[in-house]
């Protein structure tokens, strides 16, 4: 019986992963679920599942909180700790994820990551936390494979992770797909006029507000290629991006021999949610039948031209050491602004680009330290936004 955590249990991946759990009621019990501020959707998850502990980290005014419940920054942190899991599912938005990341890995838990920013910012720290519980568990490296310790949500990284099992010791090229976003065939005179109605209204994928925007800007594939570099011990050079607007291959693995697997499926995060839960099993997940007769899927390069969160996300990963979490929390700040109309769509990466210069070598040594340079990349990008 797996005992779960779920942090973010009221986000979209946190309701989408209760959804698979109602499949598999007899394997998995959720031991504790947190949220960010919105308590009355906790209770209404708490009621059906009545996990031991539940904790809002902020709860939003007007709310009231049931005596027991945690409240305070360090909630997910203590349900890791207090609740009795063995697994942690982190769908925490933002860097916010990362202290729940490296507290689960640290007490021996196993993560099943859907924060990508947790990974982008805290970088080889959170890999060598995952690496070290695998040599405590007896598992040894298997080739680019992830640790055993850390499995990823990610849509894309879940088709990686299963399409590269066969041969992971053989592997040549990632290649991520992108569905492009709603501005995929607009002009870049049309996209700079874009208002945050229109960026979040994308075509394939029912997701929540900054990862929307990030698939706008294409930085969210920006932030998965730092995700796929780091999960898979894999250089940028050898992780690529292909356009692919019907969100059906869900990214692919090229091969030593020149083979290129793919998984395919209906877009819907409930297969990759249970992939994950289910890992290395396959287990029923309530995504349904992909009828392909009839179909076309079609595949396109990226623009960096209109796009240039793209190459943003490429310079900061060959840069290194603290520039991806400088990158994104450059971006939180300029998404929470674009959302508050404070500046336009190109402003996004005009921000995480005169952030990026600015702390251009930063280094990554500690998780306080990245932290630390996050919130002081943060208050830069609002600053620059500001004048
Ligand atoms: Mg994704």
């Amino acid at each position: 019986m797996m005992k779960l955590a779920l942090l973010g249990a009221s986000g979209s991946i946190g309701t989408q992963t209760l959804d698979v759990m109602r499949l598999h009621r007899d394997e998995i019990t959720l031991v504790a679920a947190t949220c960010g501020s919105d308590a009355d959707a906790l209770y209404r998850l708490t009621d059906e599942f009545k996990p031991e502990l539940t904790g809002v980290v902020k709860p939003r005014e007007g709310f009231t909180v049931r005596p027991g419940t945690l409240t305070g920054a360090n909630v997910n942190e203590r349900a890791i700790l207090e609740s009795g899991c063995d697994t942690v599912l982190d769908s925490v938005v933002g860097m916010a994820g990362l202290g729940p990341v490296m507290t689960a890995l640290n007490a021996g838990k196993r993560v099943l990551l859907a924060n990508k920013e947790a990974l982008v910012a805290g970088g080889e720290l959170v890999m060598d936390a995952a690496r070290r519980l695998d040599e405590k568990r007896g598992y040894s490296p298997d080739g680019h494979m992830p640790p055993r310790s850390l499995t990823p949500v990610d849509s894309e990284h879940s088709a990686i992770f299963q399409a590269m099992a066969t041969h992971p010791g053989r592997v040549k090229r990632l290649i991520l797909t992108a569905s492009g976003g709603p501005f995929r065939t607009w002009t870049r005179e049309q996209i700079a006029a874009a208002t945050p109605a229109q960026a979040l209204n994308h075509p394939t994928w029912r997701m929540g507000g900054k990862v929307t925007i990030d698939s706008a800007t294409l930085m969210n594939k920006g932030l998965e290629i730092i995700e796929a570099c780091r999960l898979f011990s894999t250089p940028p050079e050898q992780v690529s991006v292909l356009v692919h607007p019907q969100s059906i291959v869900h990214s692919m693995v090229e091969f030593e021999d020149g083979s290129v697997l793919a998984q395919l499926a209906v877009p819907d995060m409930r297969g990759p949610i249970a992939y994950a839960l289910g890992y290395p099993d396959r287990i029923a997940s309530g995504v349904g039948v992909l009828e392909l007769a009839g179909k076309s899927l079609t595949f396109e390069e990226p623009d960096e031209s209109r796009f240039p969160c793209l190459r943003l996300a490429y310079e900061a990963m060959k840069a290194g050491g603290g520039m991806p979490c400088v990158m994104n929390a450059a971006d939180e700040s300029a998404v929470s602004a674009f959302l508050r109309g404070e500046t336009d769509f190109y402003g996004i990466a005009d921000v995480v680009e005169r952030t990026l210069e600015h702390f251009a070598g930063a280094p990554a040594e500690s998780v306080e330290q990245l932290i630390e340079l996050g919130s002081e990349a943060k208050a830069y990008a609002a600053a620059l936004i500001a004048r």
